[in-house]
């Protein structure tokens, strides 16, 4: 899923996103559109599908990382989270209801339930009080969702545990009693090495229903996506492609490139000779690096058009092999390739 923060990915039109790109559902944040321009406005101009013009899938996050990671002075209590608003001080709760009450007036397909994603490295003691915090607000979240009747829109829990197999089991098997559309495992991607990363979905993975979608929250580097899949993923979101791109990080099938390097100077070649993407069809990596230093918008439009392509492809890619039974070979030749274009 590219994400579009504030309700849009950066750079890119809907119309790219959905006639070029054939993105199936985005991820739009909760916690800003709620300081900004507000849940109850973008209700009014009927729901974030119209409002963003955006006629495909959308899931929302519950805003619980964000208040977390960009609001001062949080206090988490039992009832839920108070926190300052990153943009003007103001004062805000979100309870386990609210932030569905929020989601449902976005009206998105997909809304996640408030979770505490504590920080790392966290005690076991700490992570443990954590975790049952999560629970108990999931299984709140759900109740309120379930006595509204609310329509077609899915809500996912999310596992926590920090880093603790035995608590990631533990909340797994409970939030499974919720009987829900689909599960996520978050709390990755918080500072962790990544082996640690992959050892907490393979410690959750097991316990969560088969038939169900898993949704691993902020992940991953290209070359992990394979990974997460092969441990049992099916849905991942990460800013990377789109904030990478903008960066002068792009995602090849040779490995990453830095477009801002002098031996793309006069390199005639598009980014990815494997790529069909509109920018690699018409625009060479010499081109693109002038854009770049030159600091021209269009650069960042060209290239994340490039690495959203590219992530997409490479989950075409690993269905494709998945279908064919050659997911093992897939992942071998995914692992064999550099970090960066050689
Ligand atoms: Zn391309």
């Amino acid at each position: 899923m590219p994400v579009g923060t504030q309700a849009t990915v950066k750079g890119l039109t809907q119309r790219d996103l959905a006639e070029e790109l054939d993105v199936r559902i985005l991820l739009a944040n909760t916690y800003h559109l709620f300081l900004r321009p507000g849940h109850e406005l973008v209700r009014r101009m009927g729901g974030l599908h119209r409002f963003m013009s955006w006629p495909r899938a959308i899931l929302t996050d519950s805003g619980g990382y964000q208040v977390f990671s960009l609001s001062d002075l949080r206090k988490i209590t039992d009832d839920g989270v108070t926190f300052q608003s990153h943009l003007d001080g103001d004062r805000h709760v979100f309870t386990p209801e609210s932030t569905v009450e929020v989601q449902m007036a976005l009206g998105s397909d997909v809304m996640m339930v408030l979770d505490e994603c504590p920080e790392y490295p966290v005690s076991h003691e700490y992570a443990r009080e954590s975790m049952e915090r999560t629970v108990r607000w999931a299984r709140r979240a759900f109740a309120h969702w379930r006595a509204k009747a609310a329509g077609d829109q899915s809500l996912f829990p999310i596992v926590q545990g920090s880093m603790f197999a035995d608590l990631r089991r533990e909340c797994a098997e409970r939030l499974v009693e919720l009987a829900a559309d689909g599960y996520a495992i978050g709390g990755l991607s918080v500072g962790e090495p990544r082996p640690l990363s992959f050892e907490m979905v393979e410690a959750t993975e097991p316990f969560l229903p088969r038939e169900r979608p898993r949704y691993a929250m902020g992940v991953g580097m290209a070359e992990e996506l394979a990974e997460y899949v092969a441990r049992g993923v099916d849905m991942m979101d990460c800013v990377l492609p789109s904030r990478n791109a903008r960066n002068g990080y792009l995602f090849t099938s040779q490995g990453r490139l830095i477009i801002k390097h002098t031996r793309y100077k006069e390199d005639a070649r598009p980014i990815d000779e494997n790529c069909g993407c509109y920018t690699c069809r018409n625009y060479s990596r010499a081109y693109l690096r002038h854009l770049y230093q030159a600091g021209e918008m269009l650069y960042a439009v060209l290239a994340t058009r490039h690495n959203i392509r590219r992530y997409l492809d490479i989950m075409r890619e690993i269905r494709q092999a998945i279908l064919l039974g050659q997911f093992p070979e897939y992942l071998r030749t995914v692992r064999a390739v550099p970090v960066e274009v050689e």
